[in-house]
C-alpha cells in the first residue's frame, strides 16, 4: 500500500492513503535514507509503502517499507546531535511568507534570508504582506514598492488581509491542490489567516495541545491537514524556523535569483559580486536594477552579520 505521512511523533506514524484511510505505520529495525544523515527517516509530507501487519486480531499496524523520492524537504538542525539534523516536513508545493511592515516590522534582511533559505531547498515562496487594512497611505507605498521588488526577480506578492478577508480568495486559489506552509514573525497573522482560510481548523488549538506532547523524546513535532477545498497545509508548532543552510561563499548568489541570472556576465566564473572587476552584479546594482536592499542583505548572508534573521520566531 501507498499513502502520505500524515503525522509523526518520532515512533508512530499517521500515513493516509489515497481513498483517505489512515494508518498508524512504523518502521522496523534500521531504515535510513541514502545520503541524508537525519534523526527521523520519515518526515511528514513523505509518501511512503507500507505493508499492513494482521497479526494478533488488533487494527491493523502499518510497517513502512520504502519512501519514494522527495521532491524537497526543510530541516533544523538536532539540538543534541550537533552533527545531525531533523527534517521537518516533506514535499512541499509552496511556502507562504507572511510580511508586516509594522507590528511587527519585518525587515527586508529577514526576508531575503527567508527566500535564500527556501531557494536553497528548492521550497516555492509567496509573499502575503498582511494587515493591508490598518495600513495608511505611505506604508502602503512601501508595500507596493517591496512587492515591485520581488515581483521583478519571480516571486509572487498579493496584498491581504486576514481580518477583513481581502484577497483571501486569492490565497486559497494559489493553495488548492498543493500542500502550503506559512512562515513569518509571530504576530504576522498566521493563525488568523489560516482561520480566515479554513475557520473550523482551530491551529492554535493544537499548537498549544502538542506542546505537552513534545515534553520526552519528540523534538518537532509536524501535522499536515486535509481543507475543504483540496488543500493540504502543514502546521508546524514549535518550529522556530528552517535550519540555516551552510553554504560556500561562491554559493550564495545562486540563491538570489537576480545575481544567479547574472552570473555568466561576470569577468571571472567564481565572482562573489564584492571587490572583482568586471563584475555584472555590481554593475546592475550601479545601474538600479538590482535593490540596494538585496544586495545588501547579500553582503550580510556573506559576511555571516546574520544574528537578527536567527533570534526570531518566525515559523509557525
Ligand atoms: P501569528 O503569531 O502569526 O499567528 O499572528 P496572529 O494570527 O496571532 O495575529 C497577531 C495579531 O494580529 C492578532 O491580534 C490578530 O488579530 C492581528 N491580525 C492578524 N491579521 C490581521 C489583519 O489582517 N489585520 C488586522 N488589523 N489585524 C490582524
Ligand atoms: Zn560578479
Amino acid at each position: 500500500m501507498t499513502g502520505i505521512v500524515y503525522k509523526s511523533t518520532g515512533s508512530w506514524y499517521t500515513v493516509k492513503t489515497d481513498l483517505g484511510a489512515m494508518y498508524p505505520c512504523r518502521i522496523k529495525g534500521k531504515f535510513r535514507m541514502k545520503g541524508i544523515k537525519s534523526t527521523n527517516p520519515v518526515a511528514v509530507g513523505d509518501r511512503v509503502d507500507f505493508d499492513l501487519d494482521h497479526d494478533n486480531n488488533e487494527a491493523p499496524v502499518g510497517i513502512i517499507t520504502a519512501i519514494h523520492d522527495r521532491k524537497n524537504y526543510i530541516v533544523r538542525k538536532s539540538v543534541n546531535l550537533s552533527k545531525q539534523t531533523h527534517i521537518i516536513a516533506a514535499n512541499i508545493d509552496q511556502v507562504f511568507l507572511l510580511v508586516t511592515i509594522d507590528n511587527p516590522p519585518t525587515f527586508t534582511s529577514f526576508i531575503d534570508r527567508f527566500l535564500v533559505t527556501a531557494q536553497a531547498y528548492s521550497v516555492k515562496t509567496i509573499l502575503l504582506f498582511n494587515k493591508v487594512d490598518t495600513y495608511q497611505e505611505e506604508t502602503l507605498n512601501e508595500v507596493r514598492y517591496l512587492a515591485h521588488v520581488y515581483r521583478k526577480i519571480g516571486y509572487e506578492c498579493i496584498g491581504i488581509s486576514a481580518a477583513t478577508g481581502k484577497n483571501i480568495d486569492k490565497v486559497k486559489t494559489l493553495m488548492a491542490g498543493k500542500v502550503s506552509m506559512f512562515a513569518g514573525h509571530s504576530g504576522v497573522g498566521k493563525s488568523t489567516l489560516v482561520n480566515a482560510i479554513e475557520p473550523q481548523l482551530d491551529l492554535k488549538t493544537k499548537a498549544i495541545s502538542s506542546q505537552h506532547m513534545q515534553g520526552q523524546h519528540t523534538t518537532t513535532f509536524a501535522e499536515m491537514f486535509d481543507l475543504s477545498f483540496g488543500a493540504k497545509i502543514i502546521d508546524t508548532p514549535g518550529i522556530k524556523g528552517f535550519g540555516v543552510v551552510d553554504m560556500d561563499k561562491e554559493e550564495v548568489s545562486d540563491y538570489f535569483p537576480e545575481f544567479f541570472a547574472l552570473k555568466q556576465d561576470c569577468k571571472f566564473n567564481n565572482c562573489i559580486h564584492v571587490e572583482e572587476p568586471h563584475c555584472a552584479v555590481k554593475k546592475a546594482l550601479e545601474a538600479n536594477e538590482i535593490a540596494a536592499s538585496r544586495y545588501r542583505s547579500y553582503l550580510q548572508i556573506l559576511e555571516g552579520d546574520d544574528e537578527h534573521f536567527r533570534t526570531e520566531e518566525w515559523m509557525k
